[in-house]
């Protein structure tokens, strides 16, 4: 394929705000390509090129793209960086230098492949003169783009490629290009998704035999599986009645998912919620899960909380959040902050799938396969009947230092839903029984100047919870409370990379920051309540039309939802589902459940 028709399809993309458009125009852009190009441009148009959890980065800065397209249009580079603060992005700005420049496709026109290399060469140099080499590649290719071809290479290689498809908007495309479209296509691709997170396997497994050849795609350690996700019920009256009255009932540990895999021959790879490789931040669990799993290969998951190496008790959160990426000091750290995992999944013992199982028989198979010890261990876990024993092991688990019991169904059909949400699995905080105390994940897409103290800073921002079915991320507050001086400073270097000239187009809010952000960084805020608003567009006219949900008296709670990317934000339906169960507390009326989700 050649690199304009990919390009061409990125600018109408970019020209579309509706779901079913993009789908249209990505079904034109797939439906003749073949292996290898078909994975290429499926990674491509997510901004990368590897799946994401391999990590594979480009390591390209801004003033480095600068210096490549300076040097491919002979423009100084004050000019460039001028031109780009007038026009607000350098993408638009090569695009512009181009045109200008009369330039027009090559006899040696980019291929989609080529570029493709290209890129793999920008991202595998590294180390003394990496710099030159990555400048150099950068500015051959520039050298043989047309201004469309120019605009989107250098948005891709700063990692702003605002196409905006997303892994859900791809599966509807192969689901239309590679089957007949239906739903039960649909969900049956994506649940080959979540078993792999790579959709190159899933669309070359498609063109090589449909939908039959997904039935091969299995677990591979090393390859992380989407989590499974829980549902909230308001009461435990309601957790046991959901769960036909018998339920495994867990402390609920408050750190950091951990999905481990470990090869036959020892190796351990830690993947986190959003399948990004953890396993340098946890030296000590990558040394100690061979010895403590006795049956490899094998793929388990847990939570991973800090322990007071004195007294073996659990610790608050941020002990452990301040380990992420922590490169240095990472032995220090292992003995001021000991962690201890607490698993509670297995998905792979030796040659079984065992996430296939019922929750019954994966328990038993954890259990025969775990030898506890300081590091690893297992969940504590009970099985229940009746509130009052539901309640005696939640007061258990609180007092324990979990924030609360996750229910889990043992009924038939209790297998491991990869990367879905559902009622086989429902958390319940302490907290739920007064109020809204549950924490919401709010995604940041404004920013407003602070004043006072804060002028010439950020003094608050414009959360936005995500709405799947639209794509679209709603705003529900403005918070500026519950930031520390080193908090508020610590905003803006991480937002950088998000900065948008005006609101993009999957963002809805009445309310008009000082600044636009694209989704990116994910805060996460607690407040007194969720109220209706004519301004804030979050599940807008779930409850009446025209309204949307906003948070009362929002408050950052100092924990930076590293682990969530911005589809991970709390949901328009999780924000209805909140919002009723609130509404139910209230007026104490008898319980109407919740929609039940796909
Ligand atoms: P979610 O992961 O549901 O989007 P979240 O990241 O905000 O939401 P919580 O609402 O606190 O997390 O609850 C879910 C998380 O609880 C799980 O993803 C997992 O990391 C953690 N957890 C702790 N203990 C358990 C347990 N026993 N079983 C399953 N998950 C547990």
């Amino acid at each position: 394929m050649r690199f304009s028709e990919l390009a061409a399809a990125y600018e109408r993309l970019e020209a579309t705000k509706k779901r079913l458009e993009m789908r249209v125009i990505l079904v034109e852009m797939l439906r003749p390509l073949r292996p290898p190009d078909l994975g290429r441009v499926l990674y491509l148009s997510q901004g990368m090129l590897r799946p994401e959890y391999e990590g594979v980065e480009l390591g390209v800065a801004d003033s480095l793209a600068r210096k490549a397209v300076a040097l491919a249009t002979h423009v100084p580079e004050a000019e460039v960086a001028r031109r780009t603060k007038e026009v607000g992005d350098l993408g638009s700005t090569v695009g512009r230098l181009l045109e200008e420049q009369s330039r027009l496709a090559t006899d040696d026109p980019l291929t989609v492949a080529g570029v493709y290399h290209e890129l793999e060469a920008i991202a595998a140099a590294k180390g003394a003169g990496s710099q030159e080499v990555k400048v150099r590649i950068l500015t051959d290719l520039l050298g043989r783009a047309t201004p469309v071809e120019g605009k989107f290479l250098v948005r891709f290689v700063l990692g702003t490629l605002r196409v905006g498809v997303r892994e859900m908007t791809i599966l509807d495309a192969l689901t239309e290009v590679y089957a007949d479209g239906s739903k039960p296509a649909r969900l049956r691709i994506e649940s080959a998704f979540n078993l792999s997170s790579d959709l190159r396997l899933i669309a070359d497994a498609l063109v090589e035999g449909g939908l039959a050849s997904l039935d091969r795609i299995g677990l591979e350690v090393g390859r992380p599986v989407r989590p499974m996700l829980a549902e909230r019920e308001p009461s435990l009256d309601e957790v046991l009645k959901r769960m036909d009255g018998r339920a495994a009932v867990e402390y609920k540990y408050d750190g950091l998912r951990v999905q481990a895999h470990i090869a036959r021959d020892g190796t351990v790879r830690l993947f986190s919620r959003r399948l990004e490789e953890t396993s340098a931040q946890f030296p000590e669990l990558v040394r100690d899960l061979p010895k403590a799993v006795t049956h490899l290969p094998a793929i388990v998951e847990g939570e991973c909380v800090p322990i007071d190496p004195e007294t073996d008790e659990i610790r608050p959160f941020q002990e452990v959040s301040r380990r992420r990426g922590r490169k240095h000091d990472l032995e220090k750290a292992e003995s001021e902050i000991p962690v201890c995992l607490f698993l509670f999944d297995v998905l792979l013992s030796g040659e079984t799938a065992v996430w296939e199982k019922d929750l019954p028989d994966r328990r038993a198979v954890l259990a025969s396969i775990v030898r506890p010890g300081e590091r690893v261990r297992l969940a504590t876990q009970r099985v229940v009947t009746t509130t009052e024993e539901a309640t005696a092991f939640l007061d258990e688990a609180i007092a324990a230092g979990g924030e609360g019991l996750m229910a889990k169904s043992l009924a038939v059909g209790s297998s491991y839903h990869a990367g879905a949400r559902g009622f086989w699995w429902i958390k319940y905080k302490r907290d739920y029984t007064v109020g809204l105390t549950d924490s919401i994940d709010g995604v940041v897409v404004g920013g407003f100047q602070g004043r006072g103290r804060r002028a010439g800073q950020y003094g608050a921002f414009l959360l936005a919870s995500y709405d799947p079915a639209k794509d679209r991320f709603e705003s529900f507050c403005k918070v500026g409370t519950g930031f520390d001086d080193a908090a508020m400073a610590a905003m803006p270097p991480r937002l950088h990379r998000f900065l948008a000239p005006e609101k993009p187009p999957e963002v809805e809010s009445g309310i008009v920051p000082d600044q636009w952000f694209r989704p990116g960084v994910v805060l996460e805020v607690r407040g007194a309540e969720l109220t209706l608003s004519p301004v804030h567009r979050a599940a807008l006219g779930a409850i009446r039309p025209e309204v949307g949900f906003a948070l009362r008296f929002p408050r950052f709670t100092g924990r930076i939802r590293e682990e969530k990317g911005p589809t991970d934000a709390t949901t328009a339906l999780e924000l209805v589902e909140m919002y009723r169960s609130q509404v139910r507390q209230a007026t104490a009326e008898p319980a109407e459940s919740p929609p039940e989700k796909e």
